[in-house]
């Protein structure tokens, strides 16, 4: 199973990030906050002239005194309507170019993230987080947080309210809400978990099927339907269970909150018959605390409701923003490389968690000069290639070209100084000018594109999603992009070893071109490869354990004689 490493934010993280988002647009913010607080001032007109026209009902010049609270009434009520619709107007706005923001700000951070990081976290975990978890955040601010930011500045000014028109009473009715609060803590204490863990189980759910629909032709050859089908199952039972848990809380805390509503009210109205039977308050005020009381239910529904999702969208957030706490690739060198000489030095390397792949390696690269690494499977040529490209760096020693650290530099810098080509080249849905990534005039694209005998490659506004390259073309595409980069060296791991003979050879044409001029550091395969080279480093266990020509090798009568014997039977 996969482990899922990329972090999730911490609740301090998840509201410094929140406001962040309300500082980028502050004016909006402000503007809400106004109408909002305009618009509950004007909502607690109508229930405290109700009480007037009950109090009027008994007083002298009654009909007239009624007729104007009414109309009183009349206007409080069109202003407090007028007022909340330009409120989540502006609310709905604000969610809007919010959710754009997260979502903009997600796509360049995951951008970002190093090539490392990239390579070893679940793809469906970091899919999911771009996709599930940003539309939720987005539904949310645009659905969800205008209105219930409404309610719930209508509920403190109503609760304000029912306190100064009468502390005892407002003090019974305070009371009666503690059943809904306690309910709300224990809810919400036990929710972000469960929301976590039902987005957890989404990634993975997300995961396995994207690695199944991936993996088919393997599944197909292997006959591993059966096991795929019970990792699937698994995962989708993870997902039920976790959807059940939330499912479960639910059902726990709306009733319960929803039949604490009543309670204050009925306070107030026994606590405010009795008051009034003593001639304490008078009967306007008694309705008139009941009215504000009765009105809590509408906004706090509207939190009730959301409060769930706004539970599971803070969870979003927080798998959303989780990407921040990557460590981004550590900082940028700011000097240029002195010359094209490539050092490695003292050079230690462990993947992550686990033993040293490479001890002590010691190697120069002279401009110019063609390298070839042999050896083992496992001998650590590959993770040499990565090292000397700048993909991972080392944890002891350095890896440096012209004296600057390979992985310190900048992706524009870096593309000029070391490529590596592998055999994987992902050629994106876009048009063959997209693809080369190389901001250049369409002529030198073309150029490119003849020199690795890309000829099917004429029409720059082919789209790639619609025409999909062979095995072959796509190695062209890869090795113009390289001819573009324009770098001095060019690290090859593998970099025709997945093509058939024929299209190997037209690539190895291709690459012929390509490497014209420039340091090649060949990670080979064929000993023929090591033969032509100027030097032969050969590994074996993590060390270079012998370096030199070939003459000089096979005149040693070392490992590389040796496998040279062997390879010529
Ligand atoms: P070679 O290219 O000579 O076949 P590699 O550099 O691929 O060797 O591998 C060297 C060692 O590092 C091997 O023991 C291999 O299992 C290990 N290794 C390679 N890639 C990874 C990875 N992504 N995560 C963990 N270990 C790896």
């Amino acid at each position: 199973m996969s482990t899922p490493t990329l972090p999730i934010a911490d609740t301090r993280q998840v509201a410094r990030a929140a406001g962040r988002l309300i500082a980028a647009d502050r004016r909006a913010a402000a503007a809400i906050l106004l109408l909002n607080v305009l618009a509950a001032v004007a909502a607690l007109g109508a229930p405290y002239l109700l009480g007037r026209i009950i109090d009027a009902v008994t007083g002298p010049r009654a009909a007239a005194r009624i007729d104007l609270l009414a109309g009183a009434v009349l206007l409080c009520a069109l202003a407090q309507t007028l007022l909340a619709r330009w409120a989540l107007l502006l609310g709905y706005r604000f969610g809007e170019r919010t959710a754009a923001r997260i979502r903009i700000g997600f796509l360049s951070r995951a951008l970002s993230l190093p090539a490392s990081v990239i390579e070893r976290v679940p793809p469906g975990d970091l899919a999911a987080r771009g996709t599930t978890d940003v539309d939720a955040i987005a539904g949310t601010l645009r659905d969800v947080l205008p209105g219930a930011f409404v309610a719930g500045i209508h509920l403190v000014f109503l609760l304000a309210a029912v306190l100064v028109l009468d502390p005892l009473l407002g003090l019974s009715g305070l009371l009666g809400l503690f059943g809904i609060v306690i309910t709300g803590r224990w809810y919400l204490r036990r929710a972000r978990n469960a929301y976590l863990e039902e987005g957890a189980a989404n990634s993975e759910l997300a995961e396995e099927l994207a690695a199944t629909a991936a993996g088919a032709r393997t599944i197909e050859a292997f006959r591993l339907h059966r096991s795929r089908l019970a990792v699937g199952r698994a995962a989708i039972a993870r997902t039920r269970r976790s959807r059940l848990a939330t499912l479960r809380l639910r059902s726990v805390y709306f009733p319960v909150a929803e039949g604490s509503y009543n309670i204050p009210v009925v306070l107030v109205l026994l606590i405010g018959g009795l008051l009034y039977r003593g001639d304490r308050i008078t009967l306007g005020t008694v309705v008139a605390a009941a009215l504000y009381l009765r009105q809590l239910i509408g906004p706090m529904d509207t939190i009730l409701i959301w409060l769930e999702q706004l539970q599971s969208s803070s969870a979003s957030f927080a798998r959303v923003e989780g990407l921040a706490a990557v460590p981004a690739a550590p900082a940028t060198a700011t000097a240029a490389p002195g010359s094209d000489r490539i050092e490695v030095k003292g050079v230690r390397y462990a993947y992550p968690g686990g033993p040293d792949v490479l001890h002590d390696v010691d190697l120069t690269v002279q401009p110019g000069e063609r390298l070839a690494i042999v050896g083992l499977s496992g001998a650590g040529k590959s993770t040499l290639g990565r090292l000397l490209a700048g993909v991972d760096r080392p944890h002891t020693g350095a890896v440096t070209v012209g004296g600057v650290a390979v992985a310190e530099l900048p992706p524009d810098l870096l593309r000029r100084q070391v490529v590596l080509v592998t055999q994987e080249h992902h050629v994106f849905r876009e048009t063959v000018r997209d693809n080369l990534m190389v901001p250049a005039s369409d002529d030198r694209l073309a150029e490119a594109l003849r020199t690795v005998g890309a000829d099917w490659a004429r029409d720059l506004d082919t789209d790639l999603g619609e025409h999909p390259l062979t095995g072959a073309q796509a190695q062209q595409l890869a090795l113009a992009r390289v001819l573009l980069a324009d770098p001095h060296t060019v690290i090859l791991d593998e970099a025709t070893a997945l093509l058939d003979p024929r299209a190997a050879r037209v690539a190895e044409r291709a690459l012929a071109a390509v490497l014209h001029n420039r340091t090649v550091i060949a990670i080979a395969h064929r000993l023929q490869t090591a033969h032509d080279a100027d030097r032969i480093a050969v590994m074996d266990a993590g060390r270079i354990i012998e370096l030199g020509t070939h003459d000089d090798l096979i005149t040693h009568g070392g490992p590389y004689a040796k496998l040279w014997r062997q390879w010529h039977g």
